[in-house]
C-alpha cells in the first residue's frame, strides 16, 4: 500500500514553516474530525492528516522523513514482517478539544461541558543510539539494548489507586475537573489544578507505583537491524517509548544507527572503496592480487599496463541496499608504488630496462622526467 506524501496530505510545500503546518492541519482537522464529519471516509482522512502532522510537527521526525521518506519514520524494527509497514502505531485520535486546546484554551468550554474527561496523552518518544560495525551491515542483525522507560503499572492498571480503594471526588472542583470564573462578559473555565482535570483523586495510592500509575523499567529489548543500514538510519519501534497517561498510547522508540567506520574501507552510499598498492612490475606485467573485502578477500586481476589511480569495480561486494534487493559494489583504487630501496642487482636490472627504453640518466629537459630518475632520484 503506497502512502501519500505527508506534505501533500496537509497541502503544504516542503519548506512550510511550523505555523503554516499548524494552520493547514487545523483547517483540515476541523473539516474531517469524526465529531464533526460523520462521513466514513472522513475518519480515514482524519487519521492520515493526524499522522502527517504528528511527523511533520516534530522537527526530529520531520528531518528523518525528509531524508528517508515513509520508510525512515516507519521502519518498525522489532520482529516479524513489520519493517517498512509505516505508521502502524498510530492509534485513535484525541478529543477535538485536545486538537484545538491550545488556541481556544478553555475559554469556550465554559458552560457547554459540565464535566470533562481526563485527557488521554500519548507517551513520550525515546531516542537511543546503537553502534554497529560496517561488517554488521551486511546481514540483518539483532542487538539487545536496555532502554529505561516507563510503563503503566500492572498492579493498579495505571490508575495509581491501591486495589480495593476507590477514587474520591476532587474536593476543589467537586468532580467537575474545571473551575468556573466570571470575567466581564465571559464565563471562563480552567482545568482544576488539584486533580489536573480528572475530577477524581486517589483515596489510597497504589503501593507498587506510589500513586503514579507508572513504573520505571529497564528491561532488555531486542532490536532487529536490517541489512544495509546507514549512518543515521532511524528505526522506529512502535509503542516502546514512555507510557501514555489516562489511557493514551505509549510513545515510540527510535533507534538511531551509528555505523562504526572500518579504517580499511571508505563507504560511498552502498559502495565501498579500498586503495591497494601494487609494484611497478605488477602494474607493467599484470598480476592477480588479493584485496581485503567485507567478506574474506576478493581476487582481482590487474591487466598489464595498469596506471596508478585506476579504479576497478568488483560487482556486488559492497553493502546490501537497505530494504531492497542486491548490494553495492567494491571499488578498488590502484596505487602503483615506486620502490624506495633496491639492491644492486635490482638497480642493474632497472638500468638495463631504462636503456632499452632509450633513456639516459640525465633528463633531456626539466619537464621530461625519466623513468630512471623516478626510481633512483637525482644523482
Ligand atoms: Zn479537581
Ligand atoms: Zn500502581
Amino acid at each position: 500500500m503506497s502512502k501519500r506524501d505527508y506534505y501533500e496530505t496537509l497541502g503544504v510545500g516542503k519548506n512550510a514553516s511550523e505555523d503554516e503546518l499548524k494552520i493547514a492541519y487545523r483547517t483540515l482537522a476541523k473539516k474531517y474530525h469524526p465529531d464533526v464529519n460523520k462521513d466514513k471516509a472522513a475518519e480515514e482522512k482524519f487519521k492520515e492528516i493526524n499522522e502527517a502532522y504528528q511527523v511533520l510537527s516534530d522537527s526530529k521526525k520531520r528531518g528523518i522523513y525528509d531524508q528517508y521518506g515513509h520508510e525512515g519514520v516507519g521502519a518498525a524494527a522489532q520482529g516479524g514482517p513489520g519493517f517498512g509497514s509505516g505508521f502502524g502505531g498510530f492509534e485513535g485520535f484525541g478529543d477535538i478539544n485536545d486538537i484545538f486546546g491550545d488556541i481556544f484554551d478553555n475559554v469556550f468550554t465554559g458552560s457547554s461541558r459540565g464535566s470533562r474527561k481526563t485527557r488521554a496523552h500519548r507517551g513520550e518518544d525515546i531516542q537511543v543510539r546503537v553502534t554497529v560495525t560496517l561488517h554488521d551491515t551486511l546481514n540483518e542483525t539483532h542487538k539487545t539494548i536496555k532502554v529505561p522507560h516507563t510503563k503503566n503499572c500492572e498492579k493498579c492498571n495505571g490508575t495509581g489507586a491501591r486495589s480495593g480503594s476507590s477514587l474520591k471526588e476532587c474536593p476543589q472542583c467537586k468532580g467537575a475537573g474545571t473551575i468556573q470564573f466570571r470575567q466581564g462578559f465571559f464565563s471562563l473555565s480552567q482545568t482544576c489544578s488539584r486533580c489536573q482535570g480528572a475530577g477524581k483523586m486517589i483515596e489510597s495510592p497504589c503501593e507498587a507505583c506510589h500513586g503514579q500509575g507508572k513504573v520505571k523499567l529497564n528491561e532488555p529489548i531486542t532490536v532487529r537491524i536490517p541489512a544495509g543500514v546507514q549512518e543515521g538510519t532511524a528505526l522506529r519501534i512502535t509503542g516502546s517509548g514512555h507510557a501514555g497517561s489516562s489511557g493514551g498510547p505509549s510513545g515510540d522508540l527510535y533507534v538511531v544507527i551509528h555505523v562504526e567506520p572500518d579504517p580499511r574501507f571508505e563507504r560511498r552510499d552502498d559502495d565501498i572503496l579500498v586503495e591497494e598498492k601494487i609494484s611497478i612490475t605488477q602494474a607493467s606485467l599484470g598480476a592477480e592480487i588479493e584485496v581485503p573485502a567485507l567478506e574474506a578477500q576478493v581476487t582481482l586481476r590487474i591487466p598489464p599496463g595498469t596506471q596508478t589511480g585506476t579504479t576497478f569495480r568488483v560487482r556486488e561486494k559492497g553493502i546490501p541496499h537497505l530494504g531492497g534487493r542486491g548490494r553495492g559494489d567494491q571499488l578498488v583504487k590502484i596505487l602503483v608504488e615506486v620502490p624506495t630501496r633496491l639492491n644492486d642487482k635490482q638497480k642493474d636490472l632497472l638500468k638495463e630496462l631504462a636503456k632499452s627504453f632509450g633513456e639516459t640518466e640525465r633528463a633531456k629537459s626539466k619537464d621530461e622526467e625519466s623513468f630512471i630518475k623516478k626510481v633512483f632520484g637525482n644523482k
